[in-house]
């Protein structure tokens, strides 16, 4: 039996066999003849494709089938928990690493202590640690078929290089040479919205969507959109960056220079300064913590008046940035994630109610709106989507 060893990537890629791959995927348990007829591949070329994935034992047989009267016919299924991979969310507070199986079922997890104030070198050694605690977990090495990086901040993804991550103060750190040259796996970075937008499109239980936007709101706000099922990252890969659409010409100065981008009014910083700015001395002498967004929405939990005019108001504000994105792009879902998405119950019929004073046609004031299913998961299963991605869709890269 062949071993599955390292490029494996890259051995799945070829387009015939990605076809097959994605056909078991998706409708398996599924016969070879079924393959072929729903492909348009001969049946010697299935036939070919399926025994050396078959060797590999990256696909299994079955005997599921519906007998037609015969012998029951051999089906063929992933043999998901033969290969693995593993996902780091590189966030501003910590690094989480999960190792999944092909299905994106968690195996195994680990989380470091806080990263805030630490050096590049550090957060690299942070990282490679929590992989090798991974990879140092039952699984050879030559069972993980990549590593996926969800970074915070502005990403190469071609380079994979974090270019610049505000929160930490890091420029041009080559995150993928690094992990490759440590573990010789390949790795894929990519910003933490794109990440969120391909987990929420990848793990979609339907899988009819085309295009589709997802916002990460928390301590920046950024977006992910993927246009007719690609992840779309314009030019300079600029794309999605809708923290600095300006929205208010007479606002607070962003971190970008700019003044009144959507990120000075929708972070959970900005609803706890917009909160202070309402909020008594004594109100404010009386909190047990310092005012931060999760404390505005603990008051607003309690009932307290001003926190929850604070986050309705934020919430017809993210609704503005959203109708903009509709309007831009019509995407079939807007989906919503990150730290300010946990006051979803506060903000989110504000954005809806934002979205139908505003849209323009009926059908675009109903566009889908929803949160991220995979919820504090969402951008290390983005992590986990990314390699899948690119091993499953090839022409996607
Ligand atoms: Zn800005």
């Amino acid at each position: 039996m062949k071993k599955v060893g390292h490029g494996t990537f890259k051995w799945m890629k070829s387009i015939n066999r990605t076809i097959v791959l994605n056909k078991i995927r998706k409708n398996a348990p599924i016969s070879r003849a079924q393959i072929a007829s729903e492909t348009g591949l001969t049946p010697p070329t299935v036939s070919n494709i399926v025994k050396s994935l078959l060797e590999k034992e990256i696909i299994r047989e079955t005997q599921l089938g519906e007998s037609q009267g015969g012998r029951k016919p051999t089906l063929l299924m992933l043999n998901s928990n033969h290969l693995f991979v593993i996902g780091v969310d590189a966030g501003p507070g910590y690094i989480k690493c999960i190792l999944t199986n092909l299905e994106g079922q968690t195996k195994k997890e680990y989380i470091s202590p806080s990263v805030k104030g630490i050096s590049e070198e550090q957060f690299l050694q942070e990282m490679k640690q929590g992989v090798a605690y991974l990879l140092h977990a039952d699984i050879p090495k030559e069972k993980v078929i990549g590593i996926g990086v969800a970074m915070h901040g502005a990403v190469d993804a071609i380079t994979g290089t974090s270019l610049f991550a505000p929160n930490l103060g890091f420029r041009n750190l080559q995150i993928k040479q690094h992990l490759e040259k440590e573990f010789d796996i390949e790795v894929k970075v990519d910003n933490d919205a794109r990440a969120m937008a391909m987990g929420e499109y990848w793990f979609d239980e339907h899988g009819e969507l085309e295009t589709l936007v997802a916002l990460n709101i928390g301590s920046g706000v950024g977006s992910g959109i993927i246009l007719n099922g690609k992840l779309f990252y314009g030019a300079q890969s600029v794309a999605g960056e809708i923290g600095h659409m300006t929205i208010d010409l007479y606002g607070e100065l962003c971190e970008c220079g700019n003044v009144g981008c959507l990120q000075t009014l929708a972070t959970g910083d900005a609803i706890a300064r917009q909160a202070k700015k309402e909020m008594t001395l004594e109100m404010i002498n009386q909190l047990k913590e310092p005012l931060s967004g999760e404390t505005v929405y603990k008051l607003a939990k309690e009932g307290n008046e001003i926190a929850i005019k604070v986050l309705e108001r934020t919430g017809t504000i993210i609704g503005i940035g959203i109708i903009n994105l509709i309007h831009l792009l019509n995407p079939d879902r807007i989906v919503i994630g990150g730290g300010v998405s946990m006051a979803s119950e506060f903000i989110m019929p504000s954005i809806k109610k934002s979205i139908q004073d505003r849209g323009l046609t009926q059908q675009v004031k109903d566009t889908e709106v929803v949160l991220a299913k995979l919820g504090s998961d969402s951008t290390v299963k983005g992590a986990i989507a990314i390699v899948l991605d690119s091993v499953f869709h090839p022409t996607n890269n």
